[in-house]
């Protein structure tokens, strides 16, 4: 057997045949095969060899390599082996991908020999062939197993990234543009934390199928991670068609997946950057598309947004709020603040809610409509609530050990919490360590942390009611203002976001809306705030709406405990007076 390539030195001197003899048994005893070709290169003969190629064999004799129906594999052309032959050296990788006769194909290997005779005239080629069909197998399936992500049978980050570098480089030699997709599911996490991360995988590889029909080669498409998929399109002649592409991109995706007895819809943003001009390299060009994406899921996701550099100034203040975020976090640089919840029309003080704060040595005080969503995506909010509840629960106990009786107080849940199955559990130890009874703490979640209402946040839902603590469903008319969810969700307070406060007053339709809503809540048995009242006015009509209560800068901001502890003795000596 021929273990190693011959190399030129190999080359027999002029009429050894006893070389040639030699070389015909060995092939015989390997498997491989012995040939010959005459002084213009024709087979001539061919001995031994698979029996599976027997039939095929017959065929070739009298014809050239090149002759042979087949893919060259190795050189990269004809034309290189041709000079080979001609210069009449060895040659000892010739790679070819042959049919056989109804057996498929085959992917040979050829070594050979230049053979003088005595007087030193060439009469042909002499060599071995051996059949590698299933050691390339083995090589192609393990090249697939170092670039191809399992799951989704894309790319994967490191193939892609050698594979787009390479693309980049030819596009600059050659002036080109190419575009970059930033693609990433909407609220994945989300789907991944109420169904599981089985069906989180079901769906990328969905996804991923359908991605592959719309985005073709040249043009690469991987995976860089979780739910990061990127393509990067190749030589892009017209912007307008990258566009067309981003929508098609968004529209395959589009569409609900029936897995199993669940239905599952998943939508997509898509983020672009453009070779050159938006990143001069991979890195900067990745950017670029990750900050587009960014601006494509704040603007409600489902839809397509390009780079510009202004984005690329609020990507860098994001990333530098989350770095100090999880400083602050680390330290638990935080207060809570505390705004009074007053009852209409008396404007008594019937409750407060806890809210967060968060001052930044640098950058200042950043407000939670800011900072909570980092923490959501950064995987701290379990441990900022953890925080909030417990700090709550502190100045609690520590009203209560000076003799006062407030009124409840509420926190802010985040829906990451909520699908906790730990977290009643947790609310509960917390409550009696701090000897809190459930009817002093109130818990609020929006609408939009309760979408899909997975059964994990429905079933705390009632465990909280069964524990005796009241739960309000915050920021009505924010999003989904789903009527089922006031229907169907175990709540006591219903709060009617500052948005609707304001726009009842200014629109008849709205205004209605509320109406009904708050009817229907107080059906359901709930009691109904309303939130953000800066005016006497809004006050007034938020009132005649039928508003139980109503919390908003009118009757106080948020403020430190110290202070709100003032403004609950003040009202409590008014209601002494009154009395
Ligand atoms: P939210 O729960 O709806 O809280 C009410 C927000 O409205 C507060 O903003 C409050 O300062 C503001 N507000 C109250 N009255 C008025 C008014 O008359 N006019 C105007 N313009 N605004 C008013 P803040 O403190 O900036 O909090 C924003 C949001 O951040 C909160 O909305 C809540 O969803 C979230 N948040 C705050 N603290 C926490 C927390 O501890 N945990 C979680 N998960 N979220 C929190
Ligand atoms: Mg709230
Ligand atoms: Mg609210």
């Amino acid at each position: 057997m021929m273990s190693k390539p011959m190399s030129e030195a190999d080359a027999w001197p002029a009429g050894a045949r006893a070389g040639e003899a030699s070389l015909r048994a060995l092939a015989l005893r390997s498997g491989d095969w012995y040939w010959e070709t005459d002084a213009v290169l024709r087979l001539t003969i061919l001995h031994g060899g698979p029996s599976a190629a027997e039939a095929a064999f017959s065929q070739w004799i009298g014809r050239r390599d090149w002759e042979i129906p087949g893919e060259l594999l190795r050189p990269s052309t004809w034309q290189e082996h041709k000079q080979r032959l001609e210069a009449r050296l060895p040659f000892s990788d010739l790679v070819v991908r042959r049919p056989l006769v109804g057996e498929g194909a085959a992917v040979q290997q050829l070594c050979g020999v230049p053979i003088f005779d005595p007087a030193g005239q060439f009469t042909g080629y002499a060599g071995i062939g051996r059949d590698i069909t299933e050691q390339t197998r083995t090589q192609d399936a393990l090249r697939d197993l170092a670039s191809i992500d399992p799951l989704t049978l894309l790319l994967n980050r490191k193939a892609f990234d050698e594979s787009a570098q390479q693309v980049l480089s030819d596009a600059y030699a050659r002036g080109h543009q190419c575009a970059l997709l930033c693609i990433g599911l909407d609220r994945f996490r989300v789907l991944n934390s109420v169904y599981g991360h089985r069906v989180g995988d079901r769906v990328l590889a969905a996804v991923a199928a359908r991605l592959r029909e719309v985005v073709r080669p040249p043009n690469l498409l991987g995976r860089r991670g979780g739910d990061e998929i990127v393509a990067l399109l190749v030589d892009v002649v017209n912007s307008d068609l990258v566009d067309a592409v981003a929508r098609d991109v968004t529209e395959a995706i589009a569409r609900s997946e029936r897995l199993g007895n669940i239905e599952v819809s998943v939508r997509a943003s898509v983020g672009v950057g453009f070779f050159p001009k938006d990143g001069g390299d991979l890195d900067a060009l990745f950017n670029a598309g990750d900050a587009a994406l960014l601006r494509a899921k704040e603007a409600g996701g489902g839809t397509q947004a390009l780079f510009t550099p202004e984005l690329a100034r609020r990507t860098e203040l994001r990333v530098l709020l989350e770095q100090r975020f999880r400083k602050a976090y680390e330290s638990r640089d935080f207060r809570l603040f505390y705004q009074p919840l007053v009852s209409l029309p008396e404007g008594r003080l019937v409750g407060a809610e806890a809210l967060l704060r968060w001052k930044d040595a640098e950058l200042g005080d950043i407000s939670p409509g800011e900072f909570i969503p980092i923490a959501e995506e950064s995987g701290l909010i379990e441990g900022v609530g953890e925080w909030v509840l417990r700090e709550a629960c502190r100045q609690r106990q520590l009203w209560r050990q000076i003799g006062l009786d407030l009124p409840p107080i509420a926190i802010n849940v985040s829906g990451v919490q909520m699908r906790n199955p730990g977290f009643v559990e947790f609310v509960l130890l917390t409550l009696d360590e701090f000897a809190v009874a459930a009817e002093e703490l109130e818990i609020e979640i929006t609408e939009t942390g309760l979408i899909d209402a997975s059964a994990v946040s429905q079933e705390n839902l009632r465990r909280l009611r069964d524990a005796g603590i009241k739960a309000a469903l915050d920021d009505f008319g924010v999003g989904y203002s789903s009527l089922a969810h006031l229907r169907d969700l175990p709540m006591h307070r219903l709060k009617i976001d500052r948005s609707f406060t304001i726009e009842c007053m200014q629109n008849g339709r709205t205004n209605s809306i509320v109406q009904a809503v708050i009817e229907m809540a107080h059906k359901l048995d709930m009691t109904v705030t309303a939130e953000g009242v800066e005016t006497a006015k809004q006050k007034d009509w938020m009132h005649t709406l039928g508003c139980d209560s109503a919390q908003g800068f009118l009757f106080a901001r948020p403020m430190p405990a110290e202070e709100f502890l003032g403004s609950f003795l003040e009202d409590r000596a008014r209601q002494v007076q009154r009395a």
